[in-house]
């Protein structure tokens, strides 16, 4: 086990004494996100693993149950408690990623303060999700030790609908002032663009996103009623009307399309085969290990690091089919957006700008893509946006002949 660790971060040193090497910022930047987020990823396992198998866990179960007594039973003080621990356990490397880097970058607009309680908002985002969800999770194990991974897969599925919906109004503001969107200007002209595209567009809001960094975003979120288009004030700040209203038009391309459903429909595959995956795992593991782990039933609290543990390997696995399908709806919306305004320049430069504020790699190695990547590569987006012309006629591509072939 440990001479296979060691290996593991002989390989991500490797890749990252290469990352230096590169002159492009952009390439750096990114490779060194990637580095870190791996490391960051394989720390956390090591940890879990630690807690379980150097038989930790019974002994903070039972501090955690010692510590709120009776009352609150002993799952919920414990999620508490391993939360904070595994956070303390991991602030230094995501102090390092996403204060560090950014600061050396220029990216992050952030004093160590603010960083500090966007990072404890985080976790209490975390704890009460993580209490939401294992107390769920467990209550279901002990009414149904049979046939709890296909009801938990259920219960989860349905939570992450519930998520998807309160998200923009309840977590997303924790951190961020949304308004809507204030050049009227721009309003009219994404107004006009949904009524042609025939999108009844949700609405358009603007947030503080320069509060963290120059990165600039825009995204689509939410469900039903609360479902809006959300572009960031470094975004209107520095591109074009042109180019933002391309970009309006592929984040209308993913609410017409239903992607968020689209989304939760792929997420509940994987939930339902990754509990049966546990399920199958979980028991026999559980039965061999009794006395190095400390524990024997899976509705035990000090099971918790342990599911945590093999619910961060089964992620990390689906990752690449997941980003897979991730890459696809984003290629079509970006179809979609071309389709609707037929602003191809506008488009590619608006995504060229994207891949030079945002500091990321436009054109990665093709296994780097297909494991990390959510969105198609830059330099792969930025082809299609100059190249992606179905409605023209023969002779405008006569005329854009010269100009292609430059
Ligand atoms: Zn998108």
């Amino acid at each position: 086990m440990l001479r296979k660790v060691i290996a593991l971060f002989g390989v991500t040193t490797a890749i990252g004494a290469t990352a230096f090497l590169d002159e492009d910022p952009g390439v750096r930047h990114a490779r060194l996100q990637l580095i870190w987020g791996l490391i960051g990823e394989v720390w956390g396992w090591l940890v879990l693993a630690a807690i379980v198998f150097g038989g930790f866990s019974p002994r903070l179960r039972d501090l955690a149950y010692r510590l709120t007594g009776r009352r609150l039973g002993t799952l919920s003080p414990y999620i508490v408690l391993l939360s904070v621990l595994l956070a303390m356990l991991s602030a230094p490397v995501d102090f390092y990623r996403g204060y560090v880097i950014e600061h050396e970058f220029g990216l992050s607009n952030q004093d160590f303060w603010a960083w500090a309680s966007d990072y404890a908002k985080g976790l209490g985002v975390a704890v009460v999700s993580g209490l939401i969800t294992f107390n769920l999770v467990y209550w279901i194990v002990r009414k149904s030790p049979r046939r709890w991974w296909l009801y938990g897969a259920t219960a989860v599925v349905i939570l992450s609908v519930v998520i998807a919906a309160l998200a923009p109004v309840l977590i997303t503001p924790l951190f961020n002032k949304f308004e809507p969107l204030q050049d009227q200007d721009l309003r009219a002209r994404i107004l006009a663009l949904s009524e042609r595209g025939g999108v009844q567009v949700a609405d358009v809001l603007q947030v503080d996103m320069s509060r963290q960094t120059n990165a600039a975003n825009a995204y689509f979120i939410g469900i039903g009623p609360t479902k809006r288009i959300v572009l960031g004030d470094t975004l209107l700040a520095n591109f074009s009307g042109d180019e933002v209203l391309t970009v309006v038009a592929h984040e209308m391309g993913h609410q017409a399309h239903g992607d968020i459903w689209r989304s939760i429909g792929v997420g509940a595959i994987f939930f339902f085969a990754g509990f049966y995956v546990l399920y199958r795992i979980l028991g026999p593991l559980i039965r061999r290990s009794e006395r190095r782990i400390g524990f024997s039933r899976l509705e035990d609290a000090a099971s918790l690091p342990l599911v945590l543990l093999l619910i961060g390997l089964l992620f990390f696995v689906a990752q690449p089919v997941e980003n897979t399908f991730s890459r696809n709806i984003e290629h079509e919306a970006d179809r979609f957006a071309l389709d609707l305004t037929h602003q191809n320049e506008d488009y590619a430069s608006a995504l060229e700008k994207l891949g030079r504020i945002n500091l990321s790699d436009p054109d990665p190695p093709a296994w780097i893509e297909l494991i990390f990547y959510s969105h198609p590569s830059l330099k792969k987006r930025i082809e299609f946006a100059e190249s992606y012309r179905p409605w023209a006629q023969p002779s405008d591509l006569q005329r854009l002949a010269p100009e292609l072939s430059r």
